[in-house]
């Protein structure tokens, strides 16, 4: 592979993201605000820039990788990064955003004369540490097409969902699903619990009849049934629980705004927030059945 990337947020994802990019032949430009995490991209082949602006100045493509949607909008406009790109440049925001910011990033993008792709992911830190995240883009198809590469040398798989901010919105209904059913899984092992069923016998029920689904097969909230997942190792994450309350609330500010009816999604943004600034701020979210344990009670 050949072209140069301006790589802005080296944090735990974006970090090991823009090496994979340097591991795939690409010559990337990085920034961070932490020195330290500047400096730990260079010792694994990123070029140190000493502002974003420098990042982008040269690039063929713009990767962000930021906390929120004010961090892309404020770098792209104030922070002078589409006024210091090269006309035509490929800007991909892969940070988790509110559907609303990553389309007014796209507007801003191509009022500036640049292309852009709202590329969120999945898979967390092991996915971009080896490579295998999945990615789901919004934007045109000249500009998904453009990305591909780039996306290829960070993931596994691309899916093109859509126009402007359409990966962002798959991304949050996703979470959603996610979110609400390991609430329902927690619940359920709760009540057996109540009802003096064993975890076991509940797991080998449902996992093999209609209540089968990730949460409960791949990381499921209680200790035994599935070795490896995060309740073995005392809920240490994993998808930390402040993640998923920041998914489930960007979820729910695009149900208020859209005037969809989406009970179950803001009743699960409300626990796992309340779980997130509480006992969960270091916990994988399947922790959240210590919640529902606690509110039960027992
Ligand atoms: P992080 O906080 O580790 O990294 C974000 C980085 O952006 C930080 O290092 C910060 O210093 C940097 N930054 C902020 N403002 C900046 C600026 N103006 N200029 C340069 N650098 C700046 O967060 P993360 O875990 O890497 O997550 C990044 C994004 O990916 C988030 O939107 C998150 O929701 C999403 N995400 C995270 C995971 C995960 O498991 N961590 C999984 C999927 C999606």
């Amino acid at each position: 592979m050949s072209g140069t990337i301006g790589f802005v947020g080296l944090g735990h994802m974006g970090g090991p993201m823009a090496v994979n990019l340097v591991k795939a032949g690409y010559r990337v430009v990085g920034y961070d605000l932490v020195p330290e995490l500047l400096a730990a991209a260079a010792d694994a082949g990123v070029e140190a820039a000493a502002s974003a602006v420098e990042a982008v100045a040269g690039a063929d493509a713009v990767v962000t990788m930021l906390p929120a949607g004010r961090h892309v909008l404020a770098l792209y406009r104030d922070g002078g990064l589409l006024a210091a790109a090269r006309p035509g440049t490929l800007f991909v925001d892969c940070s988790t955003i509110d559907v609303a910011d990553a389309r007014a990033a796209h507007e801003a993008a191509r009022a500036a004369g640049h292309r852009a792709l709202d590329a969120p992911v999945s898979g967390g830190v092991v996915g971009a540490e080896a490579a295998t995240l999945t990615f789901m883009a919004g934007g045109d198809a000249d500009a998904f097409a453009r990305a591909e590469p780039l996306l290829a040398a960070m993931g596994k798989k691309a899916v093109h969902c859509g126009d402007a901010g359409a990966g962002q919105a798959a991304k949050i209904c996703n979470n959603m699903i996610l979110g609400i059913s390991m609430i329902a899984v927690s619940e359920a092992f709760v009540l057996g619990e109540s009802l003096g069923l064993s975890h076991q016998a509940l797991y080998d029920v449902a996992s093999t009849a209609s209540g089968q689904c990730w949460a409960l097969t791949v990381n499921c909230p209680v200790p035994g049934p599935v070795p490896g997942s995060p309740a073995e190792r005392d809920y240490r994450p994993g998808f930390a629980a402040p993640l998923m309350a920041k998914d489930l609330g960007l979820a729910a500010n695009a149900a208020r705004a859209g005037g969809v009816d989406a009970e179950l999604g803001l009743r699960a943004a409300r626990m796992y927030a309340e779980f997130a600034e509480g006992t969960g701020a270091g916990q994988d979210f399947s922790g959240i059945v210590r919640a529902v344990r606690q509110r039960s009670g027992r």
